[in-house]
């Protein structure tokens, strides 16, 4: 997409959501930082503006439904439009819990249902609310930040590994899902819905041991938020090109 357009950025504060903000800045869109700490969201808002960003933070929950509303409306009254939904918020863990390998291996249903929450509900919550605004838009998309580790070839690879993957994995799995079903259903509306995978990243959601950057992270994300309206929909897809799913 060529002319600037209007993006959010769920989980925009820090992380993979705050380098896809700003690399989305960088190409002179503007671009909302979606973050359920506005005190978090505003700071990194500041850092990107002040890097020449046209950047701005907007509360949001993405687990809290009338959060989602309260920003769309938000959106609504300042833009009446959205091109383009970045949806990257995503947790590994409940809070508080040591994910460096303590959880019990067998089903923690609390611990499950919280990830599902926000990586699986909060997507769908999110893209409810901010659809009427996609619609607005003469070029809409969606981004759905994902995980090959969610992929169904590679989950017997996890076996071992990590017990948070019991509720991360999956929730990637479904959220991979979901983004074909949305692209499926809002194709004749020319709304372009696509999963990435950003590699594995240095950030808090794994303790920083990631091999690649942030920076790195969010270039397939940008990539996709800014396909031509001609571009692809119902992919998954990472800088090497499509991840089997
Ligand atoms: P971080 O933990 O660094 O960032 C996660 C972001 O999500 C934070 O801004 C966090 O906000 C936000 N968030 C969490 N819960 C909510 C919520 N309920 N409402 C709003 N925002 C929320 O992780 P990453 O940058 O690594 O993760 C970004 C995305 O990339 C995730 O979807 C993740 O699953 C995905 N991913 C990451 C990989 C990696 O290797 N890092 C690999 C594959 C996929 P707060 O600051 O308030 O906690």
């Amino acid at each position: 997409m060529s002319h600037p357009m209007i993006a959010l950025v769920t989980g925009g504060n820090k992380g993979i959501g705050r380098e896809i903000a700003a690399q989305l800045a960088e190409l002179g869109h503007t671009v909302l930082i979606g973050a359920r700490s506005v005190e978090r969201g505003e700071k990194t808002a500041a850092e990107l503006r002040a890097a020449g960003g046209d950047v701005t933070a907007v509360a949001l929950d993405v687990t809290d439904p009338a959060s989602a509303s309260a920003a769309a409306e938000t959106v609504r009254s300042r833009f009446g439009r959205l091109d383009a939904l970045i949806n990257n918020a995503g947790v590994s863990h409940q809070p508080g819990a040591d994910f460096a390998g303590q959880l019990p291996r067998s089903a923690d249903v609390d611990h499950v249902r919280h990830v599902f929450e926000t990586n699986v509900f909060g997507v769908i919550t999110v893209s409810s609310a901010f659809l009427p605004l996609l619609r607005n838009s003469d070029s809409p998309r969606i981004v759905n930040v994902s995980s090959s580790a969610g992929s169904l070839a590679a989950i017997s690879d996890f076996a071992n590994s990590d017990p948070i993957a019991l509720g991360y994995v999956p929730s990637k799995t479904a959220l991979t899902a979901v983004t074909m079903m949305y692209a499926r259903d809002l194709a004749s509306e020319k709304i372009l819905v696509n999963a990435v995978c950003p590699g594995f990243v240095a950030t808090d959601l794994n303790n920083h041991r990631g091999t690649g950057t942030p920076q790195d992270g969010a270039r397939q994300a940008v990539a996709m938020a800014t396909i031509g309206a001609d571009g692809p929909t119902g992919t998954f897809t990472d800088v090497d090109g499509p991840v089997p799913w």
